[in-house]
């Protein structure tokens, strides 16, 4: 598109992009949908760096949605690993049956079909809309927030999520042309990921330093009381984890007994064992746990 003499908040952030942009292989122009669809349910709440090696493995073994919906349930949690929140993997799965029942095996391009899918939400849909089909659409992930409170609004932080406060900040500096659009979806998301950190932004290398309000604001400190992370080390979410591995090393029932060995509080494991079978994630039969194999 022609250039205007003052570049938009969008073009700087494109511009940089074109050169800084990390090689990840869910962009490059010729991946499927499906591709695109497995990367943003793994990414969801993982860092690149652990998606990358099962995302291939995941799409060599499962290259269409037909592919995984015709495995065991009990594949996909194996295959999915120590990725972490592992109901990901059943929602993808049960996602992947419903795109060959609702939709010949080919995943969906508007919103409100790909929103009706198992485990897709407002960010997922935009995102494989936008990534795999071009569709001009704001997509707002956490980076893409913080970069807009800080670029735009001159905060330290995003504050609280709203979606719909959200997509309207994003659609404000949106590009009307529908590839500088889906561009700048993910040129903001990486500035975030990559420069505009949470704890340590590099503003000196930073493309849009000139026009930030923060920065021009004199980087006023975050006023927002911190939020604890929940400690992992003997929490529930860790004894989930423990159970799943055993489960998933099996291949065949593993008894209460033995599950006792790996966790010593009963009343814990009973907890987690308890949620695993609500989640679906472990189904409880006569000789013991299992993976859901149907
Ligand atoms: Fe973030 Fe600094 Fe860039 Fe502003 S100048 S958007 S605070 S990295």
């Amino acid at each position: 598109m022609p250039r205007t003499a003052d570049p938009s908040f969008a073009d700087l952030v494109n511009d940089w992009f074109a050169h800084a942009a990390r090689p990840l292989p869910w962009r490059a122009a010729e991946i499927s949908p499906w591709a695109v669809l497995v990367s943003e349910f793994m990414l969801q709440q993982t860092q690149v760096a652990r998606v990358l090696p099962r995302w291939t493995a995941w799409l060599e073994r499962w290259p269409t949605p037909a592919a995984l919906a015709a495995a065991p349930p009990a594949d996909a949690v194996r295959a999915w690993d120590r990725l972490g929140y592992p109901r990901r993997a059943l929602w993808l799965h049960e996602a992947a049956t419903e795109i060959v029942e609702r939709h010949g095996g080919e995943v969906p391009a508007s919103i409100d079909e790909l929103l009706a899918l198992k485990g897709i939400g407002p960010y997922t849909a935009r995102a494989v809309a936008a990534f795999a089909f071009g569709e001009r659409h704001p997509v707002v992930d956490t980076n893409t927030r913080r970069v807009l409170a800080r670029a735009i609004e001159g905060r330290a932080h995003a504050g609280a999520p709203s979606t719909a406060r959200d997509l309207a900040a994003m659609d404000a500096q949106l590009p009307l042309d529908p590839e500088a659009a889906r561009r700048f979806n993910a040129a903001a998301m990486e500035l975030g990921a990559t420069v505009c950190t949470a704890r340590t932004p590099d503003c000196g290398g930073c493309p849009v330093r000139q026009r930030c309000a923060w920065v021009a604001a004199g980087c006023p400190a975050d006023e927002t009381p911190k939020r604890r992370q929940a400690r992992y080390e003997g929490s529930d979410r860790q004894v989930r984890g423990i159970v799943l591995a055993e489960l998933r090393a099996a291949h065949r029932p593993v008894d209460r007994a033995a599950l006792g060995t790996r966790w010593a509080d009963a009343e814990q494991l009973d907890r987690a064992l308890g949620t695993l079978v609500a989640d679906g994630l472990a189904v409880a039969g006569a000789d013991g746990y299992t993976l859901p194999e149907a």
